[in-house]
């Protein structure tokens, strides 16, 4: 696997993720970028499976660019890794600390080395982009009047000397970073018992904002472990506020600590939960680096698509958008180059059963939330869902873990609503030809998930996409469901053939959902493999804790270890090999 740090070799935060894989067991070759930002997009995008992003620094403080970054690009967070900066000065073979006049290191080492530095009154400090630049440019000057601050690793690396060593002021100085996955990408070993959260939030200036919001953690017994703010600029007197807390978003006292906090702030963003550093920073371990060869990427070049188009579908028809759509949702990219997948239960049932399904998904790969509370069923006497009771619980779920929701409106008088708590709203196969409905969510102003109508051509779909994209929201994404055939053995015929011809005829980012396709929970998992080597650009499953108990869709619904087994089989399975389908 491939893990990105900012820097070149030598800089600490190679040195932090290599560490961190190491102790995990996982091998690892490390890849260096020029900046943070390059390293959150190239975990997005899954050019890398893992890196490293600072969040704080025992003399500067918050990175808030770190907290920013993880926010910005939806990644998850798996660990965090205190690190114990270890700086030594490092010269040239043969150069004496008498003759070293400028020092080159990262500004924060400047800082956490002053007194050492004011020690060498004629030397004078330069600032570097990072630890193993500055140790490298050492190296090359061949001169023994520079020297660089780094690690006892970038004096190997580089065939440097060390002229001093302990040159920081304080023995215990440290960094704090983050290791980060993309949501469905994995990284193995195990997750730890102690876990920790982070979370930006924004309140008002009034009084009493920032005391509800510690006390939804002091009422119960949760530890802030660290609290910094800062102006929120362009809005007034609001602040930002960076926070993190001892405990993990599954458990129901956290979810309601931040449920209350998304009452009282303005702003509230879960960046999500992770393993807890434990004890002391950790040092440099002295393993020998290795170096990534060459990043392969997973993103694939649209490529030029021989359909002229559809003039009665001007608005969904591919030359509209020839590059394809994307669409964000949250921290959720969905279109070409990505494969998401959506999981959750097919009905809301309760409290408990919704978060626990989000949380056992999510840490499994799910990057969105899926949850019916309106439920268009064949028999009036069937459980008809929870209404807005089961809308409010998938939101606080959401709100729990950070995923985006997707849940289905029936009706026209339902959109409005819906829309404010719900990420993306579902038009189901029933309604695929409700026209009014499909112009009223056209209206919302939020994502729409279009499934396919149960014995409705892919004009007729694409017909009933233009719909919503002629009232002005361009944010449609396709589901193929399952249509009715002759064929009975399965609860509907997953007609894969959709995907290339969707993809061909339109822009919009076509999902594909085994569970009601097949209806048979041991055929999903093929049939997810089978979407992703075709094309499509993401599954919606259904997961329910424990599926004999369902409340509908019992025999569809997987368990959180057949869905473990699923996501396991699409890693394996490359996003290049379904573009090729396409080439
Ligand atoms: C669902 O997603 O739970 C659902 C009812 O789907 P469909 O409209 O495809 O039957
Ligand atoms: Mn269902």
């Amino acid at each position: 696997m491939i893990a990105a740090y900012q820097g070149v070799d030598g800089a600490y935060s190679q040195l932090v993720v290599h560490h961190f894989l190491q102790s995990r067991g996982v091998d690892a070759t490390t890849s260096g970028l020029p900046t943070y930002r390059e390293v959150a997009a190239s975990v997005a995008a899954l050019r890398a499976d893992a890196g490293v992003i600072p969040i704080e620094n025992a003399i500067a403080g918050t990175v808030r660019e770190g907290y920013e970054l993880v926010a910005e690009f939806g990644l998850a967070p798996v660990a965090e890794v205190l690190w114990r900066t270890d700086h030594r000065l490092l010269g040239v073979e043969g150069a004496a600390l008498a003759d070293v006049r400028e020092v080159l290191a990262h500004p924060l080492t400047i800082a956490e080395c002053s007194r050492f530095l004011s020690s060498l009154p004629q030397a004078r400090a330069i600032p570097c982009e990072d630890t193993g630049v500055a140790a490298r440019e050492v190296a090359r000057s061949g001169n023994p009047a520079i020297a660089a601050l780094a690690s006892p690793e970038a004096a190997r690396i580089y065939g440097l000397a060390e002229l001093a060593e302990n040159c920081g002021d304080h023995p215990n100085t440290f960094s704090r970073f983050l290791i980060v996955r993309a949501p469905h990408a994995r990284i193995d070993g195990a997750q730890k018992a102690q876990r920790k959260t982070s979370i930006i939030f924004s309140l008002s200036d009034a009084p009493g904002t920032l005391a509800r919001c510690l006390s939804a953690f002091a009422d119960r017994d949760i530890n802030v472990s660290k609290i910094e703010s800062k102006a929120r600029l362009g809005h007034g007197a609001e602040h930002v506020f960076y926070l993190d807390f001892e405990g993990d978003v599954s458990q129901p006292d956290v979810a309601e600590a931040l449920a209350a906090i998304g009452r009282a702030s303005v702003t509230l963003t879960v960046l999500g939960s992770y393993d807890a550093h434990i004890g002391a920073p950790i040092g440099s371990n002295g393993v020998a680096l290795r170096r990534a060869a060459r990043i392969t990427t997973g993103t694939w070049q649209p490529q030029p698509l021989p359909q002229a188009g559809n003039a009665a579908l001007p608005r969904v028809s591919r030359p509209a958008r020839p590059e394809g759509s994307s669409l964000r949702i949250g921290g959720v990219q969905i279109g070409d180059g990505q494969f998401v997948i959506v999981a959750g239960p097919c009905s809301v049932e309760s409290r408990e059963q919704v978060l626990q399904t989000a949380q056992a998904v999510q840490e499994r790969g799910a990057v969105m939330l899926r949850g019916g509370a309106f439920k268009p069923r064949t028999s009036p006497y069937a459980f008809q869902g929870l209404g807005w009771e089961g809308v409010d619980l998938l939101a606080e779920a959401g709100r729990a873990t950070g995923m985006p929701t997707v849940s289905e409106v029936m009706t026209i008088d339902q959109v409005e609503r819906m829309a404010r708590q719900i990420d993306v709203l579902q038009i189901g196969a029933r309604n695929m030809q409700n026209f009014d409905l499909l112009k009223a969510v056209g209206r919302a102003g939020k994502p729409v998930l279009l499934k396919r109508g149960l014995s409705a051509t892919l004009d007729e779909l694409l017909a009933a996409a233009e719909y919503i994209l002629a009232e002005g929201n361009p944010n449609v994404i396709l589901c193929e469901r399952g249509i009715r055939t002759f064929e009975n053995a399965t609860r509907n015929t997953l007609d894969l053939s959709a995907v290339p011809v969707l993809r061909e005829r339109s822009h919009l980012p076509v999902l594909v959902d085994p569970s009601h396709g097949v209806g048979v929970r041991r055929w999903i998992r093929p049939l997810c493999r089978a979407a992703k080597a075709v094309g499509a650009h993401g599954i919606l499953v259904e997961v329910h804790p424990n599926p004999p108990e369902a409340k509908s869709d019992k025999e569809q619904a997987l368990t959180f270890d057949d869905f473990a087994e699923i996501v396991a089989d699409l890693d394996r399975i490359p996003l290049e090999a379904a573009a090729e389908v396409h080439a």
